[in-house]
């Protein structure tokens, strides 16, 4: 039976502070059309990230998503109809389809992604968690056999990765997480030399302890203090890839660290580039074909957290933010 009507989830009003229920409705739609160059897409899955909630801030790499409209989010689907030549029903494809069971988008914004089983590591390991961790490690971190690398937010979905691909190209490995828990995952299940939980307090001996060689490549995914704590340990000659500022997301921008950049960057030569990992689509394939080979000898575990339910997309990102998931969490629409 064909559906008529499309569930959608939108957000109703910018929070100020800390995301919550109250920002966002589930209503019942009509199912979209499909205009000239578009597909009717059927959401399978949804990618829940801390980006989401970058997003309600104002512009970033994106448009910001504005009230009253469906909440954004990158979603795998399969096309039901196409008014385009590039697409046809059957098709598995990634795109921003947002918070919702159909969507109508052109099929220039579609990423074509092979039928593979399970689906879900389109949205992991081979989509842009997966890619995230593959080239802002690899071009921006340059790390070598021997070197120590730290990575934060080490159980998230993109840190997970990072830190198996370094343990791969022979470096020691430094998780930082929130909570024993986490930490004990880390090290016993992933293979990370070390970790440490920042929730503990006293991050900086901690970090110390764990990296006693210093740090020659910090993959920074949350910005704030955990930054300073890691920039006033790098080495001489150190990279930073540059990825996310997670602590500084949800709620107002707050006046944490990291102080004493200038001269600490100066003096022991930096290197601390940004990148999205959008501006290495051309070399995809390259990453993929690795990120396969890997996973299939077992040199990286894919970790996901699947949530059911379209309904249920508002708390799995607000749980998200607190650090409920370990690995990539996503919704099953
Ligand atoms: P994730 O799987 O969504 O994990 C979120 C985790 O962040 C939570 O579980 C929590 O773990 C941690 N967290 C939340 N608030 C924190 C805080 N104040 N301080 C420290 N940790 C906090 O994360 P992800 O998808 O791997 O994304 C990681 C980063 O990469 C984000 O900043 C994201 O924006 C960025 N990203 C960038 C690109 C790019 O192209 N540059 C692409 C994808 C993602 P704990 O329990 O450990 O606190």
């Amino acid at each position: 039976m064909t559906a008529t009507v499309n569930r959608q989830v939108l957000l109703v009003e910018k929070p100020t502070g800390k995301l919550g229920l109250e920002h966002f409705k589930l209503v019942e739609g009509a199912m979209p059309e499909p205009k000239d160059g578009e597909a009717l897409l059927r959401v399978h899955y949804i990618s829940l990230d801390a980006a989401n909630r970058a997003w309600m801030h104002g512009a970033t790499y994106r448009a910001a998503v504005e009230t009253n409209t469906v909440m954004a989010g990158g979603g795998i689907a399969e096309v039901i109809a196409s008014n385009s030549p590039s697409l046809k029903p059957g098709d598995i494809v990634f795109g921003d389809t947002g918070w919702q069971d159909y969507a109508a988008v052109p099929a220039k914004h579609l990423t074509k992604m092979p039928r593979l089983e399970p689906m879900t590591h389109l949205l992991s390991i081979y989509g842009i968690a997966g890619l995230t961790a593959y080239f802002g490690l690899l071009d921006i971190g340059k790390p070598k056999a021997g070197e120590t690398v730290v990575v934060s937010v080490a159980a998230g979905s993109v840190g997970s990765i990072v830190g198996q691909i370094a343990k791969i190209k022979g470096c020691r490995v430094v998780g930082i997480a929130g909570g024993k828990d986490k930490c004990d995952w880390l090290t016993s299940e992933l293979g990370f030399d070390a970790a440490v939980d920042y929730k503990d307090g006293a991050i900086f001996k901690a970090l110390r302890a764990a990296a006693p060689d210093g740090i020659d490549v910090y993959f920074d995914n949350v910005g704030g203090d955990i930054l300073e704590a890691c920039l006033a340990q790098m080495n001489l000659r150190g990279r930073i890839a540059c990825c996310g500022a997670i602590s500084q997301y949800d709620g107002a921008p707050s006046a944490s660290g990291p102080r004493g950049v200038p001269g600490l960057i100066v003096v022991k030569r930096l290197t601390m580039q940004g990148f999205i990992v959008m501006d290495y689509m051309a070399k995809r394939d390259e990453a993929l074909a690795e990120l396969q080979a890997w996973v299939a000898s077992g040199q990286i575990k894919v970790r996901e957290d699947v949530i059911d339910g379209l309904e249920n997309t508002p708390q799995a990102l607000i749980g998200l933010l607190a650090g409920d998931n370990r690995g990539k969490r996503m919704i099953r629409v």
